[in-house]
C-alpha cells in the first residue's frame, strides 16, 4: 500500500480487510436512509452499495514512522503481523480502544505478542470496561477478545496504561477522545505545518461528516460519542487536519471543512482501492456537502 507523508511524518495504511458489507439500519440506528440516496454520486461504490443498501465498512491500522519512531495503531482483528511490516521494528502499538477489530493483531496465532519491542499503549478507561471480570457482554464487548489480545501483553509487561494525553513522539500525541468507548483515544499529528487526526472510530462513515449526530451502534455512549465527533469534526476543519479514520475504504482520509452549520468532504488524500471503483471526491471542489432536510437532489 503506498504512503504519504504529513509533515516529516511518513503514513502509510495496512488494511485487513475492505468493504465488509453492513445494514446501514442497524449499523446507524436512527440514520435517516434518505441521507445515503441524496449523495449517492460520492458514497457509492467505496462507501455504500446502493443496490444492496449495504455500508462498506473496512478494517485498517495506521503505521506512522516519525523521528525514528514507528508508531502502529490499531493492529485489526485477527492474530499475525501485516505482511511486508518487520514486527520487530514497530516502537509503539496505540489501540485507539479495545474492541476486537482494534486488538486482534496485538498478538500471534500462537499468543505471543506480535511486536515483542514496542510498548502497547492502552487507555485506563477502556482496560477497567473491558476487564473480563465486569464486563457485561454485548456486541463489540468480548472478555474472549480481552484474554487473547490483553491479557497477552499485560503479562508480558509490554502495557503501558495512559489517560487524558501522551505525547508519543515530537510530532504525535495520543489524546482522549471518548465516547465509541469510554477510553477511546485519538492521534494528532502536527508536523511542518500540517495536521492530521487518527480518529480511531470516531467515525465508521463519511456519512456521519454530513451527519454527525449518527453514532454507530457499537457505540457505548451514543450521545457523547456524537458530541466528541462534533468536537473532533471542528478541531480537523479549523486546523485542516486531515481525518484518518480506522474504517473509511475509498479514499480512507479526509480533509472536511465548514458548510453551513455543519461540514463538508473536501478532499480525499488516497486514491480508490483497486477494485473499489472510481475515485471519489478527490480534487479541490467540495463533494458531499450537506444538505438541508427534505431536499431530495436526485
Ligand atoms: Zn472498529
Amino acid at each position: 500500500m503506498q504512503s504519504i507523508e504529513i509533515g516529516g511524518v511518513a503514513v502509510e495504511p495496512l488494511v485487513h480487510f475492505a468493504n465488509r458489507p453492513l445494514a446501514p439500519a442497524a449499523f446507524f440506528p436512527g440514520h435517516d436512509p434518505a441521507v445515503w440516496r441524496a449523495h449517492r454520486s460520492w458514497l457509492a461504490p467505496d462507501h455504500w452499495d446502493p443496490d444492496a443498501d449495504r455500508v462498506g465498512i473496512t478494517v485498517q491500522s495506521w503505521l506512522l514512522r516519525d523521528a525514528g519512531t514507528t508508531v502502529l495503531v490499531d493492529t485489526g482483528l485477527e492474530p499475525g503481523v501485516p505482511a511486508g511490516l518487520d514486527p520487530a521494528g514497530v516502537d509503539l502499538v496505540v489501540c485507539t480502544h479495545l474492541h476486537g477489530d482494534h486488538i486482534g493483531g496485538n498478538v500471534l496465532a500462537g499468543g505471543a505478542p506480535a511486536y515483542p519491542n514496542a510498548r502497547y499503549l492502552f487507555a485506563a478507561a477502556d482496560l477497567a470496561f473491558f476487564d473480563p471480570a465486569t464486563l457485561v457482554e454485548e456486541p463489540g464487548r468480548s472478555a474472549a477478545a480481552y484474554r487473547r489480545s490483553i491479557a497477552p501483553i499485560l503479562d508480558a509487561g509490554l502495557a503501558e496504561v495512559w489517560d487524558g494525553r501522551r505525547a508519543l513522539t515530537p510530532s504525535l500525541t495520543l489524546v482522549a477522545a471518548p465516547g465509541h468507548t469510554p477510553g477511546h483515544g485519538v492521534v494528532e499529528l502536527a508536523s511542518g505545518g500540517e495536521r492530521a487526526l487518527f480518529a480511531g472510530d470516531a467515525l465508521h462513515s463519511p456519512a456521519q461528516i454530513l451527519h454527525p449526530e449518527v453514532s454507530s451502534c457499537f457505540c457505548h455512549d451514543p450521545a457523547e460519542a456524537a458530541r466528541t465527533r462534533l468536537r473532533l469534526l471542528g478541531w480537523a476543519a479549523d486546523h485542516r487536519a486531515l481525518v484518518v479514520p480506522a474504517h473509511f475504504g475509498g479514499g480512507r482520509a479526509v480533509e472536511v471543512r465548514r458548510a453551513g452549520d455543519g461540514y463538508a468532504v473536501h478532499r480525499w488524500a488516497f486514491p480508490a482501492a483497486a477494485g473499489g471503483g472510481r475515485v471519489t471526491g478527490r480534487g479541490d471542489g467540495v463533494v458531499g456537502a450537506r444538505r438541508p432536510r427534505g431536499e431530495d437532489p436526485e
